[in-house]
């Protein structure tokens, strides 16, 4: 096959049975790439066509795909990276994690768009892909390494996409590492490390080009443009990063502190960006092909580390009551290394202080107590002692110790960084997020600390979360970065020149047109460039939706229903310092079902997926 020159989409899907071996193409159809797009969108339907309900996420049976976007591989702005969806080993559910390393682009060059990993190899392996031909290796003496160490000495077979001892290990919230970004959340480490699979290699030589070379490089002009002029992705992002968020979610209330249990930590200047930056800035660096590069490396202690970022600092940081960045910065390295989720792990280990101070567990961690977090990060990934209980994640520690009102999950996902005490409408993002209680589903935090939306009632709070969850699940099939979401979305006559207080206005009193409305141009520009057909903005915004209903559906035929959609007891019944009020979840969530076409359960309607395409 000739791969010299190939346009944005290939439509060609390594097929990979490690159980017996065989390696084949599958084609994907037109009509799959119209309906679902690239990214996450096509992972998860080529999943849904080929998995049965109820696998074992850590059986053979279970499916990894992993998918690279139309826009990897061109200049749009933020588009290189690239996403992995299976059924998490955390939650029982299907999940989609995303990352930007270096191998879905290599893939995609090699003539790719994506790889299915099915069955389980007899003994550990490495799957290699060179321009169009794959090979399946024995991992041999590579089984065992951290995934820094695995990934430099096998540098010349190409880019990776790698687990780490905790994946070999089977722990439920294992990542994988392309480079030294991190596909973190759900557990797919496992799922890899359950096919006896180390890693996927790819080396490619292709040149991608847009279908439409004239129309695109428009788009990507007025794109890039628009992300060099907006204060978070031309300015904050790029000399604050993710961490920025530590200042204004820390005064917010919307930090967790001590396992979710307060509103405000006392040490929070020592963990933010400000000192980060001040104290520990080496240099810039982030995923593939991005101009904003919103990760750092730092200087701890000598050393250079990748810094943590926003989550980690708060999770492995104030919801410990660990305020001091240089061992924040240490435990992040090593949870890397080791191939474990920081917002997880955090989660769990905050769990188990509490759960140790209640006289529920004997476990020596306590909070505040940095050195024993150090030596337990070892015996989780290798699931010694304790280490094997918490490797579980705080869903099954709860079923076994105890602890129910502070456990702080949603369908088993640990949760991120925004408490949802501080921002309603994120709350009831988490507990309808397909995923469990993940940031990365369509957000709303952002519009309401920004006070677009007041943070603490419930107005456009069920049309927003509607709107967020499926643009986001539409632009993580596009693959843009979500922090496009920034210029793309505000970066237009509307938000610039209308006053705040009257689009604040707007968006809580007329929430369906506020975003029925908002300016999706550039999403659907930059795809008409790269696809070399016009891409409406209804069909764009129907593609997500489409996509977040093809995921509830599976997740149904898993047993979610509406006891699913739920929070942490702790989030909806105890009352911090701050005193804010309590989230009023029932009432969102019957007004989220209606606007969603879902029946009183949860279940997406017949009405709403034959709008959509899809077949029960
Ligand atoms: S903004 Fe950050 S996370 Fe997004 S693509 Fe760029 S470097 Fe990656």
């Amino acid at each position: 096959m000739d791969v010299k020159e190939i346009t944005a989409v290939n439509n060609r899907v390594l097929d990979v049975d490690l159980t017996s071996g065989e390696i084949s193409v599958i084609q994907v159809s037109e009509e799959d790439r119209r309906l679902y797009l690239g990214g996450k969108g096509l992972a998860l339907k080529l999943v849904f066509d080929r998995i049965k309900p109820e696998v074992d996420p850590l059986g053979p049976e279970n499916l990894l795909a992993v998918m690279s976007g139309p826009a990897a591989g061109t200049p749009a702005p933020a588009g290189g990276r690239f996403c992995v969806v299976s059924k998490s080993p955390l939650t029982g559910i299907f999940a989609s994690s995303f990352v930007g390393g270096r191998f879905g682009l290599s893939l995609k060059k090699a003539g790719f768009d994506g790889i299915l990993v099915r069955g389980k190899a007899p003994k550990p392996v490495m799957i290699c892909v060179d321009d169009g031909e794959a090979v399946i290796e024995e991992a041999g003496e590579n089984w065992g390494m951290d995934t820094y160490e695995f990934q430099e000495k096998n540098k010349a077979r190409g880019d990776w996409l790698a687990a780490g001892p905790a994946g070999e290990n089977l722990v439920r919230y294992a990542v994988l590492l392309s480079g030294r970004r991190v596909a973190g959340r759900c557990g797919m480490g496992a799922v890899m490390g359950s096919k006896n699979l180390k890693g996927i290699s790819a080396k490619g030589s292709a040149k991608i080009r847009p279908a439409d070379p004239v129309l695109f490089k428009k788009a990507v002009q007025v794109a890039q443009k628009k992300v060099k002029a907006h204060e978070i992705t031309g300015k904050r992002l790029r000399e604050l990063g993710t961490p920025q968020n530590v200042n204004t979610y820390g005064t917010t209330a919307i930090m967790p502190v001590r396992n979710y249990s307060r509103a405000s930590f006392e040490k929070r200047e020592e963990i933010c960006a400000e000192t980060l930056r001040d104290r520990h800035f080496l240099k810039n660096h982030g995923c593939v092909g991005c101009p904003i590069q919103c990760s750092r490396t730092g200087n701890f202690n000598g050393q250079e580390l990748v810094s943590p970022e926003y989550e980690t600092i708060c999770l492995m940081g104030s919801n410990l009551l660990i305020g001091d960045l240089v061992k924040i910065a240490g435990f992040n390295d090593r949870l890397n290394r080791l191939g474990m989720d920081t917002i997880s792990c955090g989660n769990t280990l905050g769990f188990a202080m509490e759960l140790t101070e209640k006289g529920l567990l004997d476990s020596g961690l306590s909070f505040g107590d940095a050195e024993a977090v150090d030596a337990i990060l070892d015996d989780i990934a290798f699931r010694r002692g304790l280490g094997n209980d918490l490797a579980e994640g705080v869903r099954s520690m709860a079923r076994k110790y105890g602890g129910e009102d502070f456990a702080i999950h949603v369908k088993g996902l640990e949760m991120a960084a925004y408490d949802p005490r501080g921002c309603v409408g994120q709350g009831l993002g988490y507990a309808t997020a397909n995923a469990g209680a993940s940031h990365l589903s369509g957000s709303t935090h952002a519009v309401e600390v920004e006070s677009y939306l007041n943070a603490h009632d419930n107005k456009g709070k069920a049309e927003f979360v509607q709107f967020m969850q499926d643009l986001t699940d539409a632009v993580n099939s596009a693959i843009f970065c979500i922090q496009t979401e920034y210029p793309f979305l505000e970066q237009n006559p509307i938000y610039q020149y209308t006053p705040k207080p009257v689009l604040s206005f707007f968006m809580q009193t007329f929430p369906g047109l506020a975003v029925g409305t908002t300016d999706l141009s550039d999403y659907c520009n930059l795809l008409a460039g790269l696809f070399g057909r016009k891409i409406k903005r209804r069909q764009f915004y129907e593609i997500g939706e489409r996509i977040f209903n093809l995921e509830r559906l599976m997740n149904v035929r898993e047993g979610v229903s509406k006891k699913d959609d739920t929070l942490p007891k702790r989030i909806l019944n105890e009352v911090r310092e701050d005193n804010a009020p309590p989230i009023q979840l029932e009432v969102m969530l019957a007004k989220y079902y209606r606007l969603r076409g879902w029946d009183k359960e949860g279940k997406p309607g017949k009405k709403v997926l034959k709008r959509l395409g899809i077949q029960a």
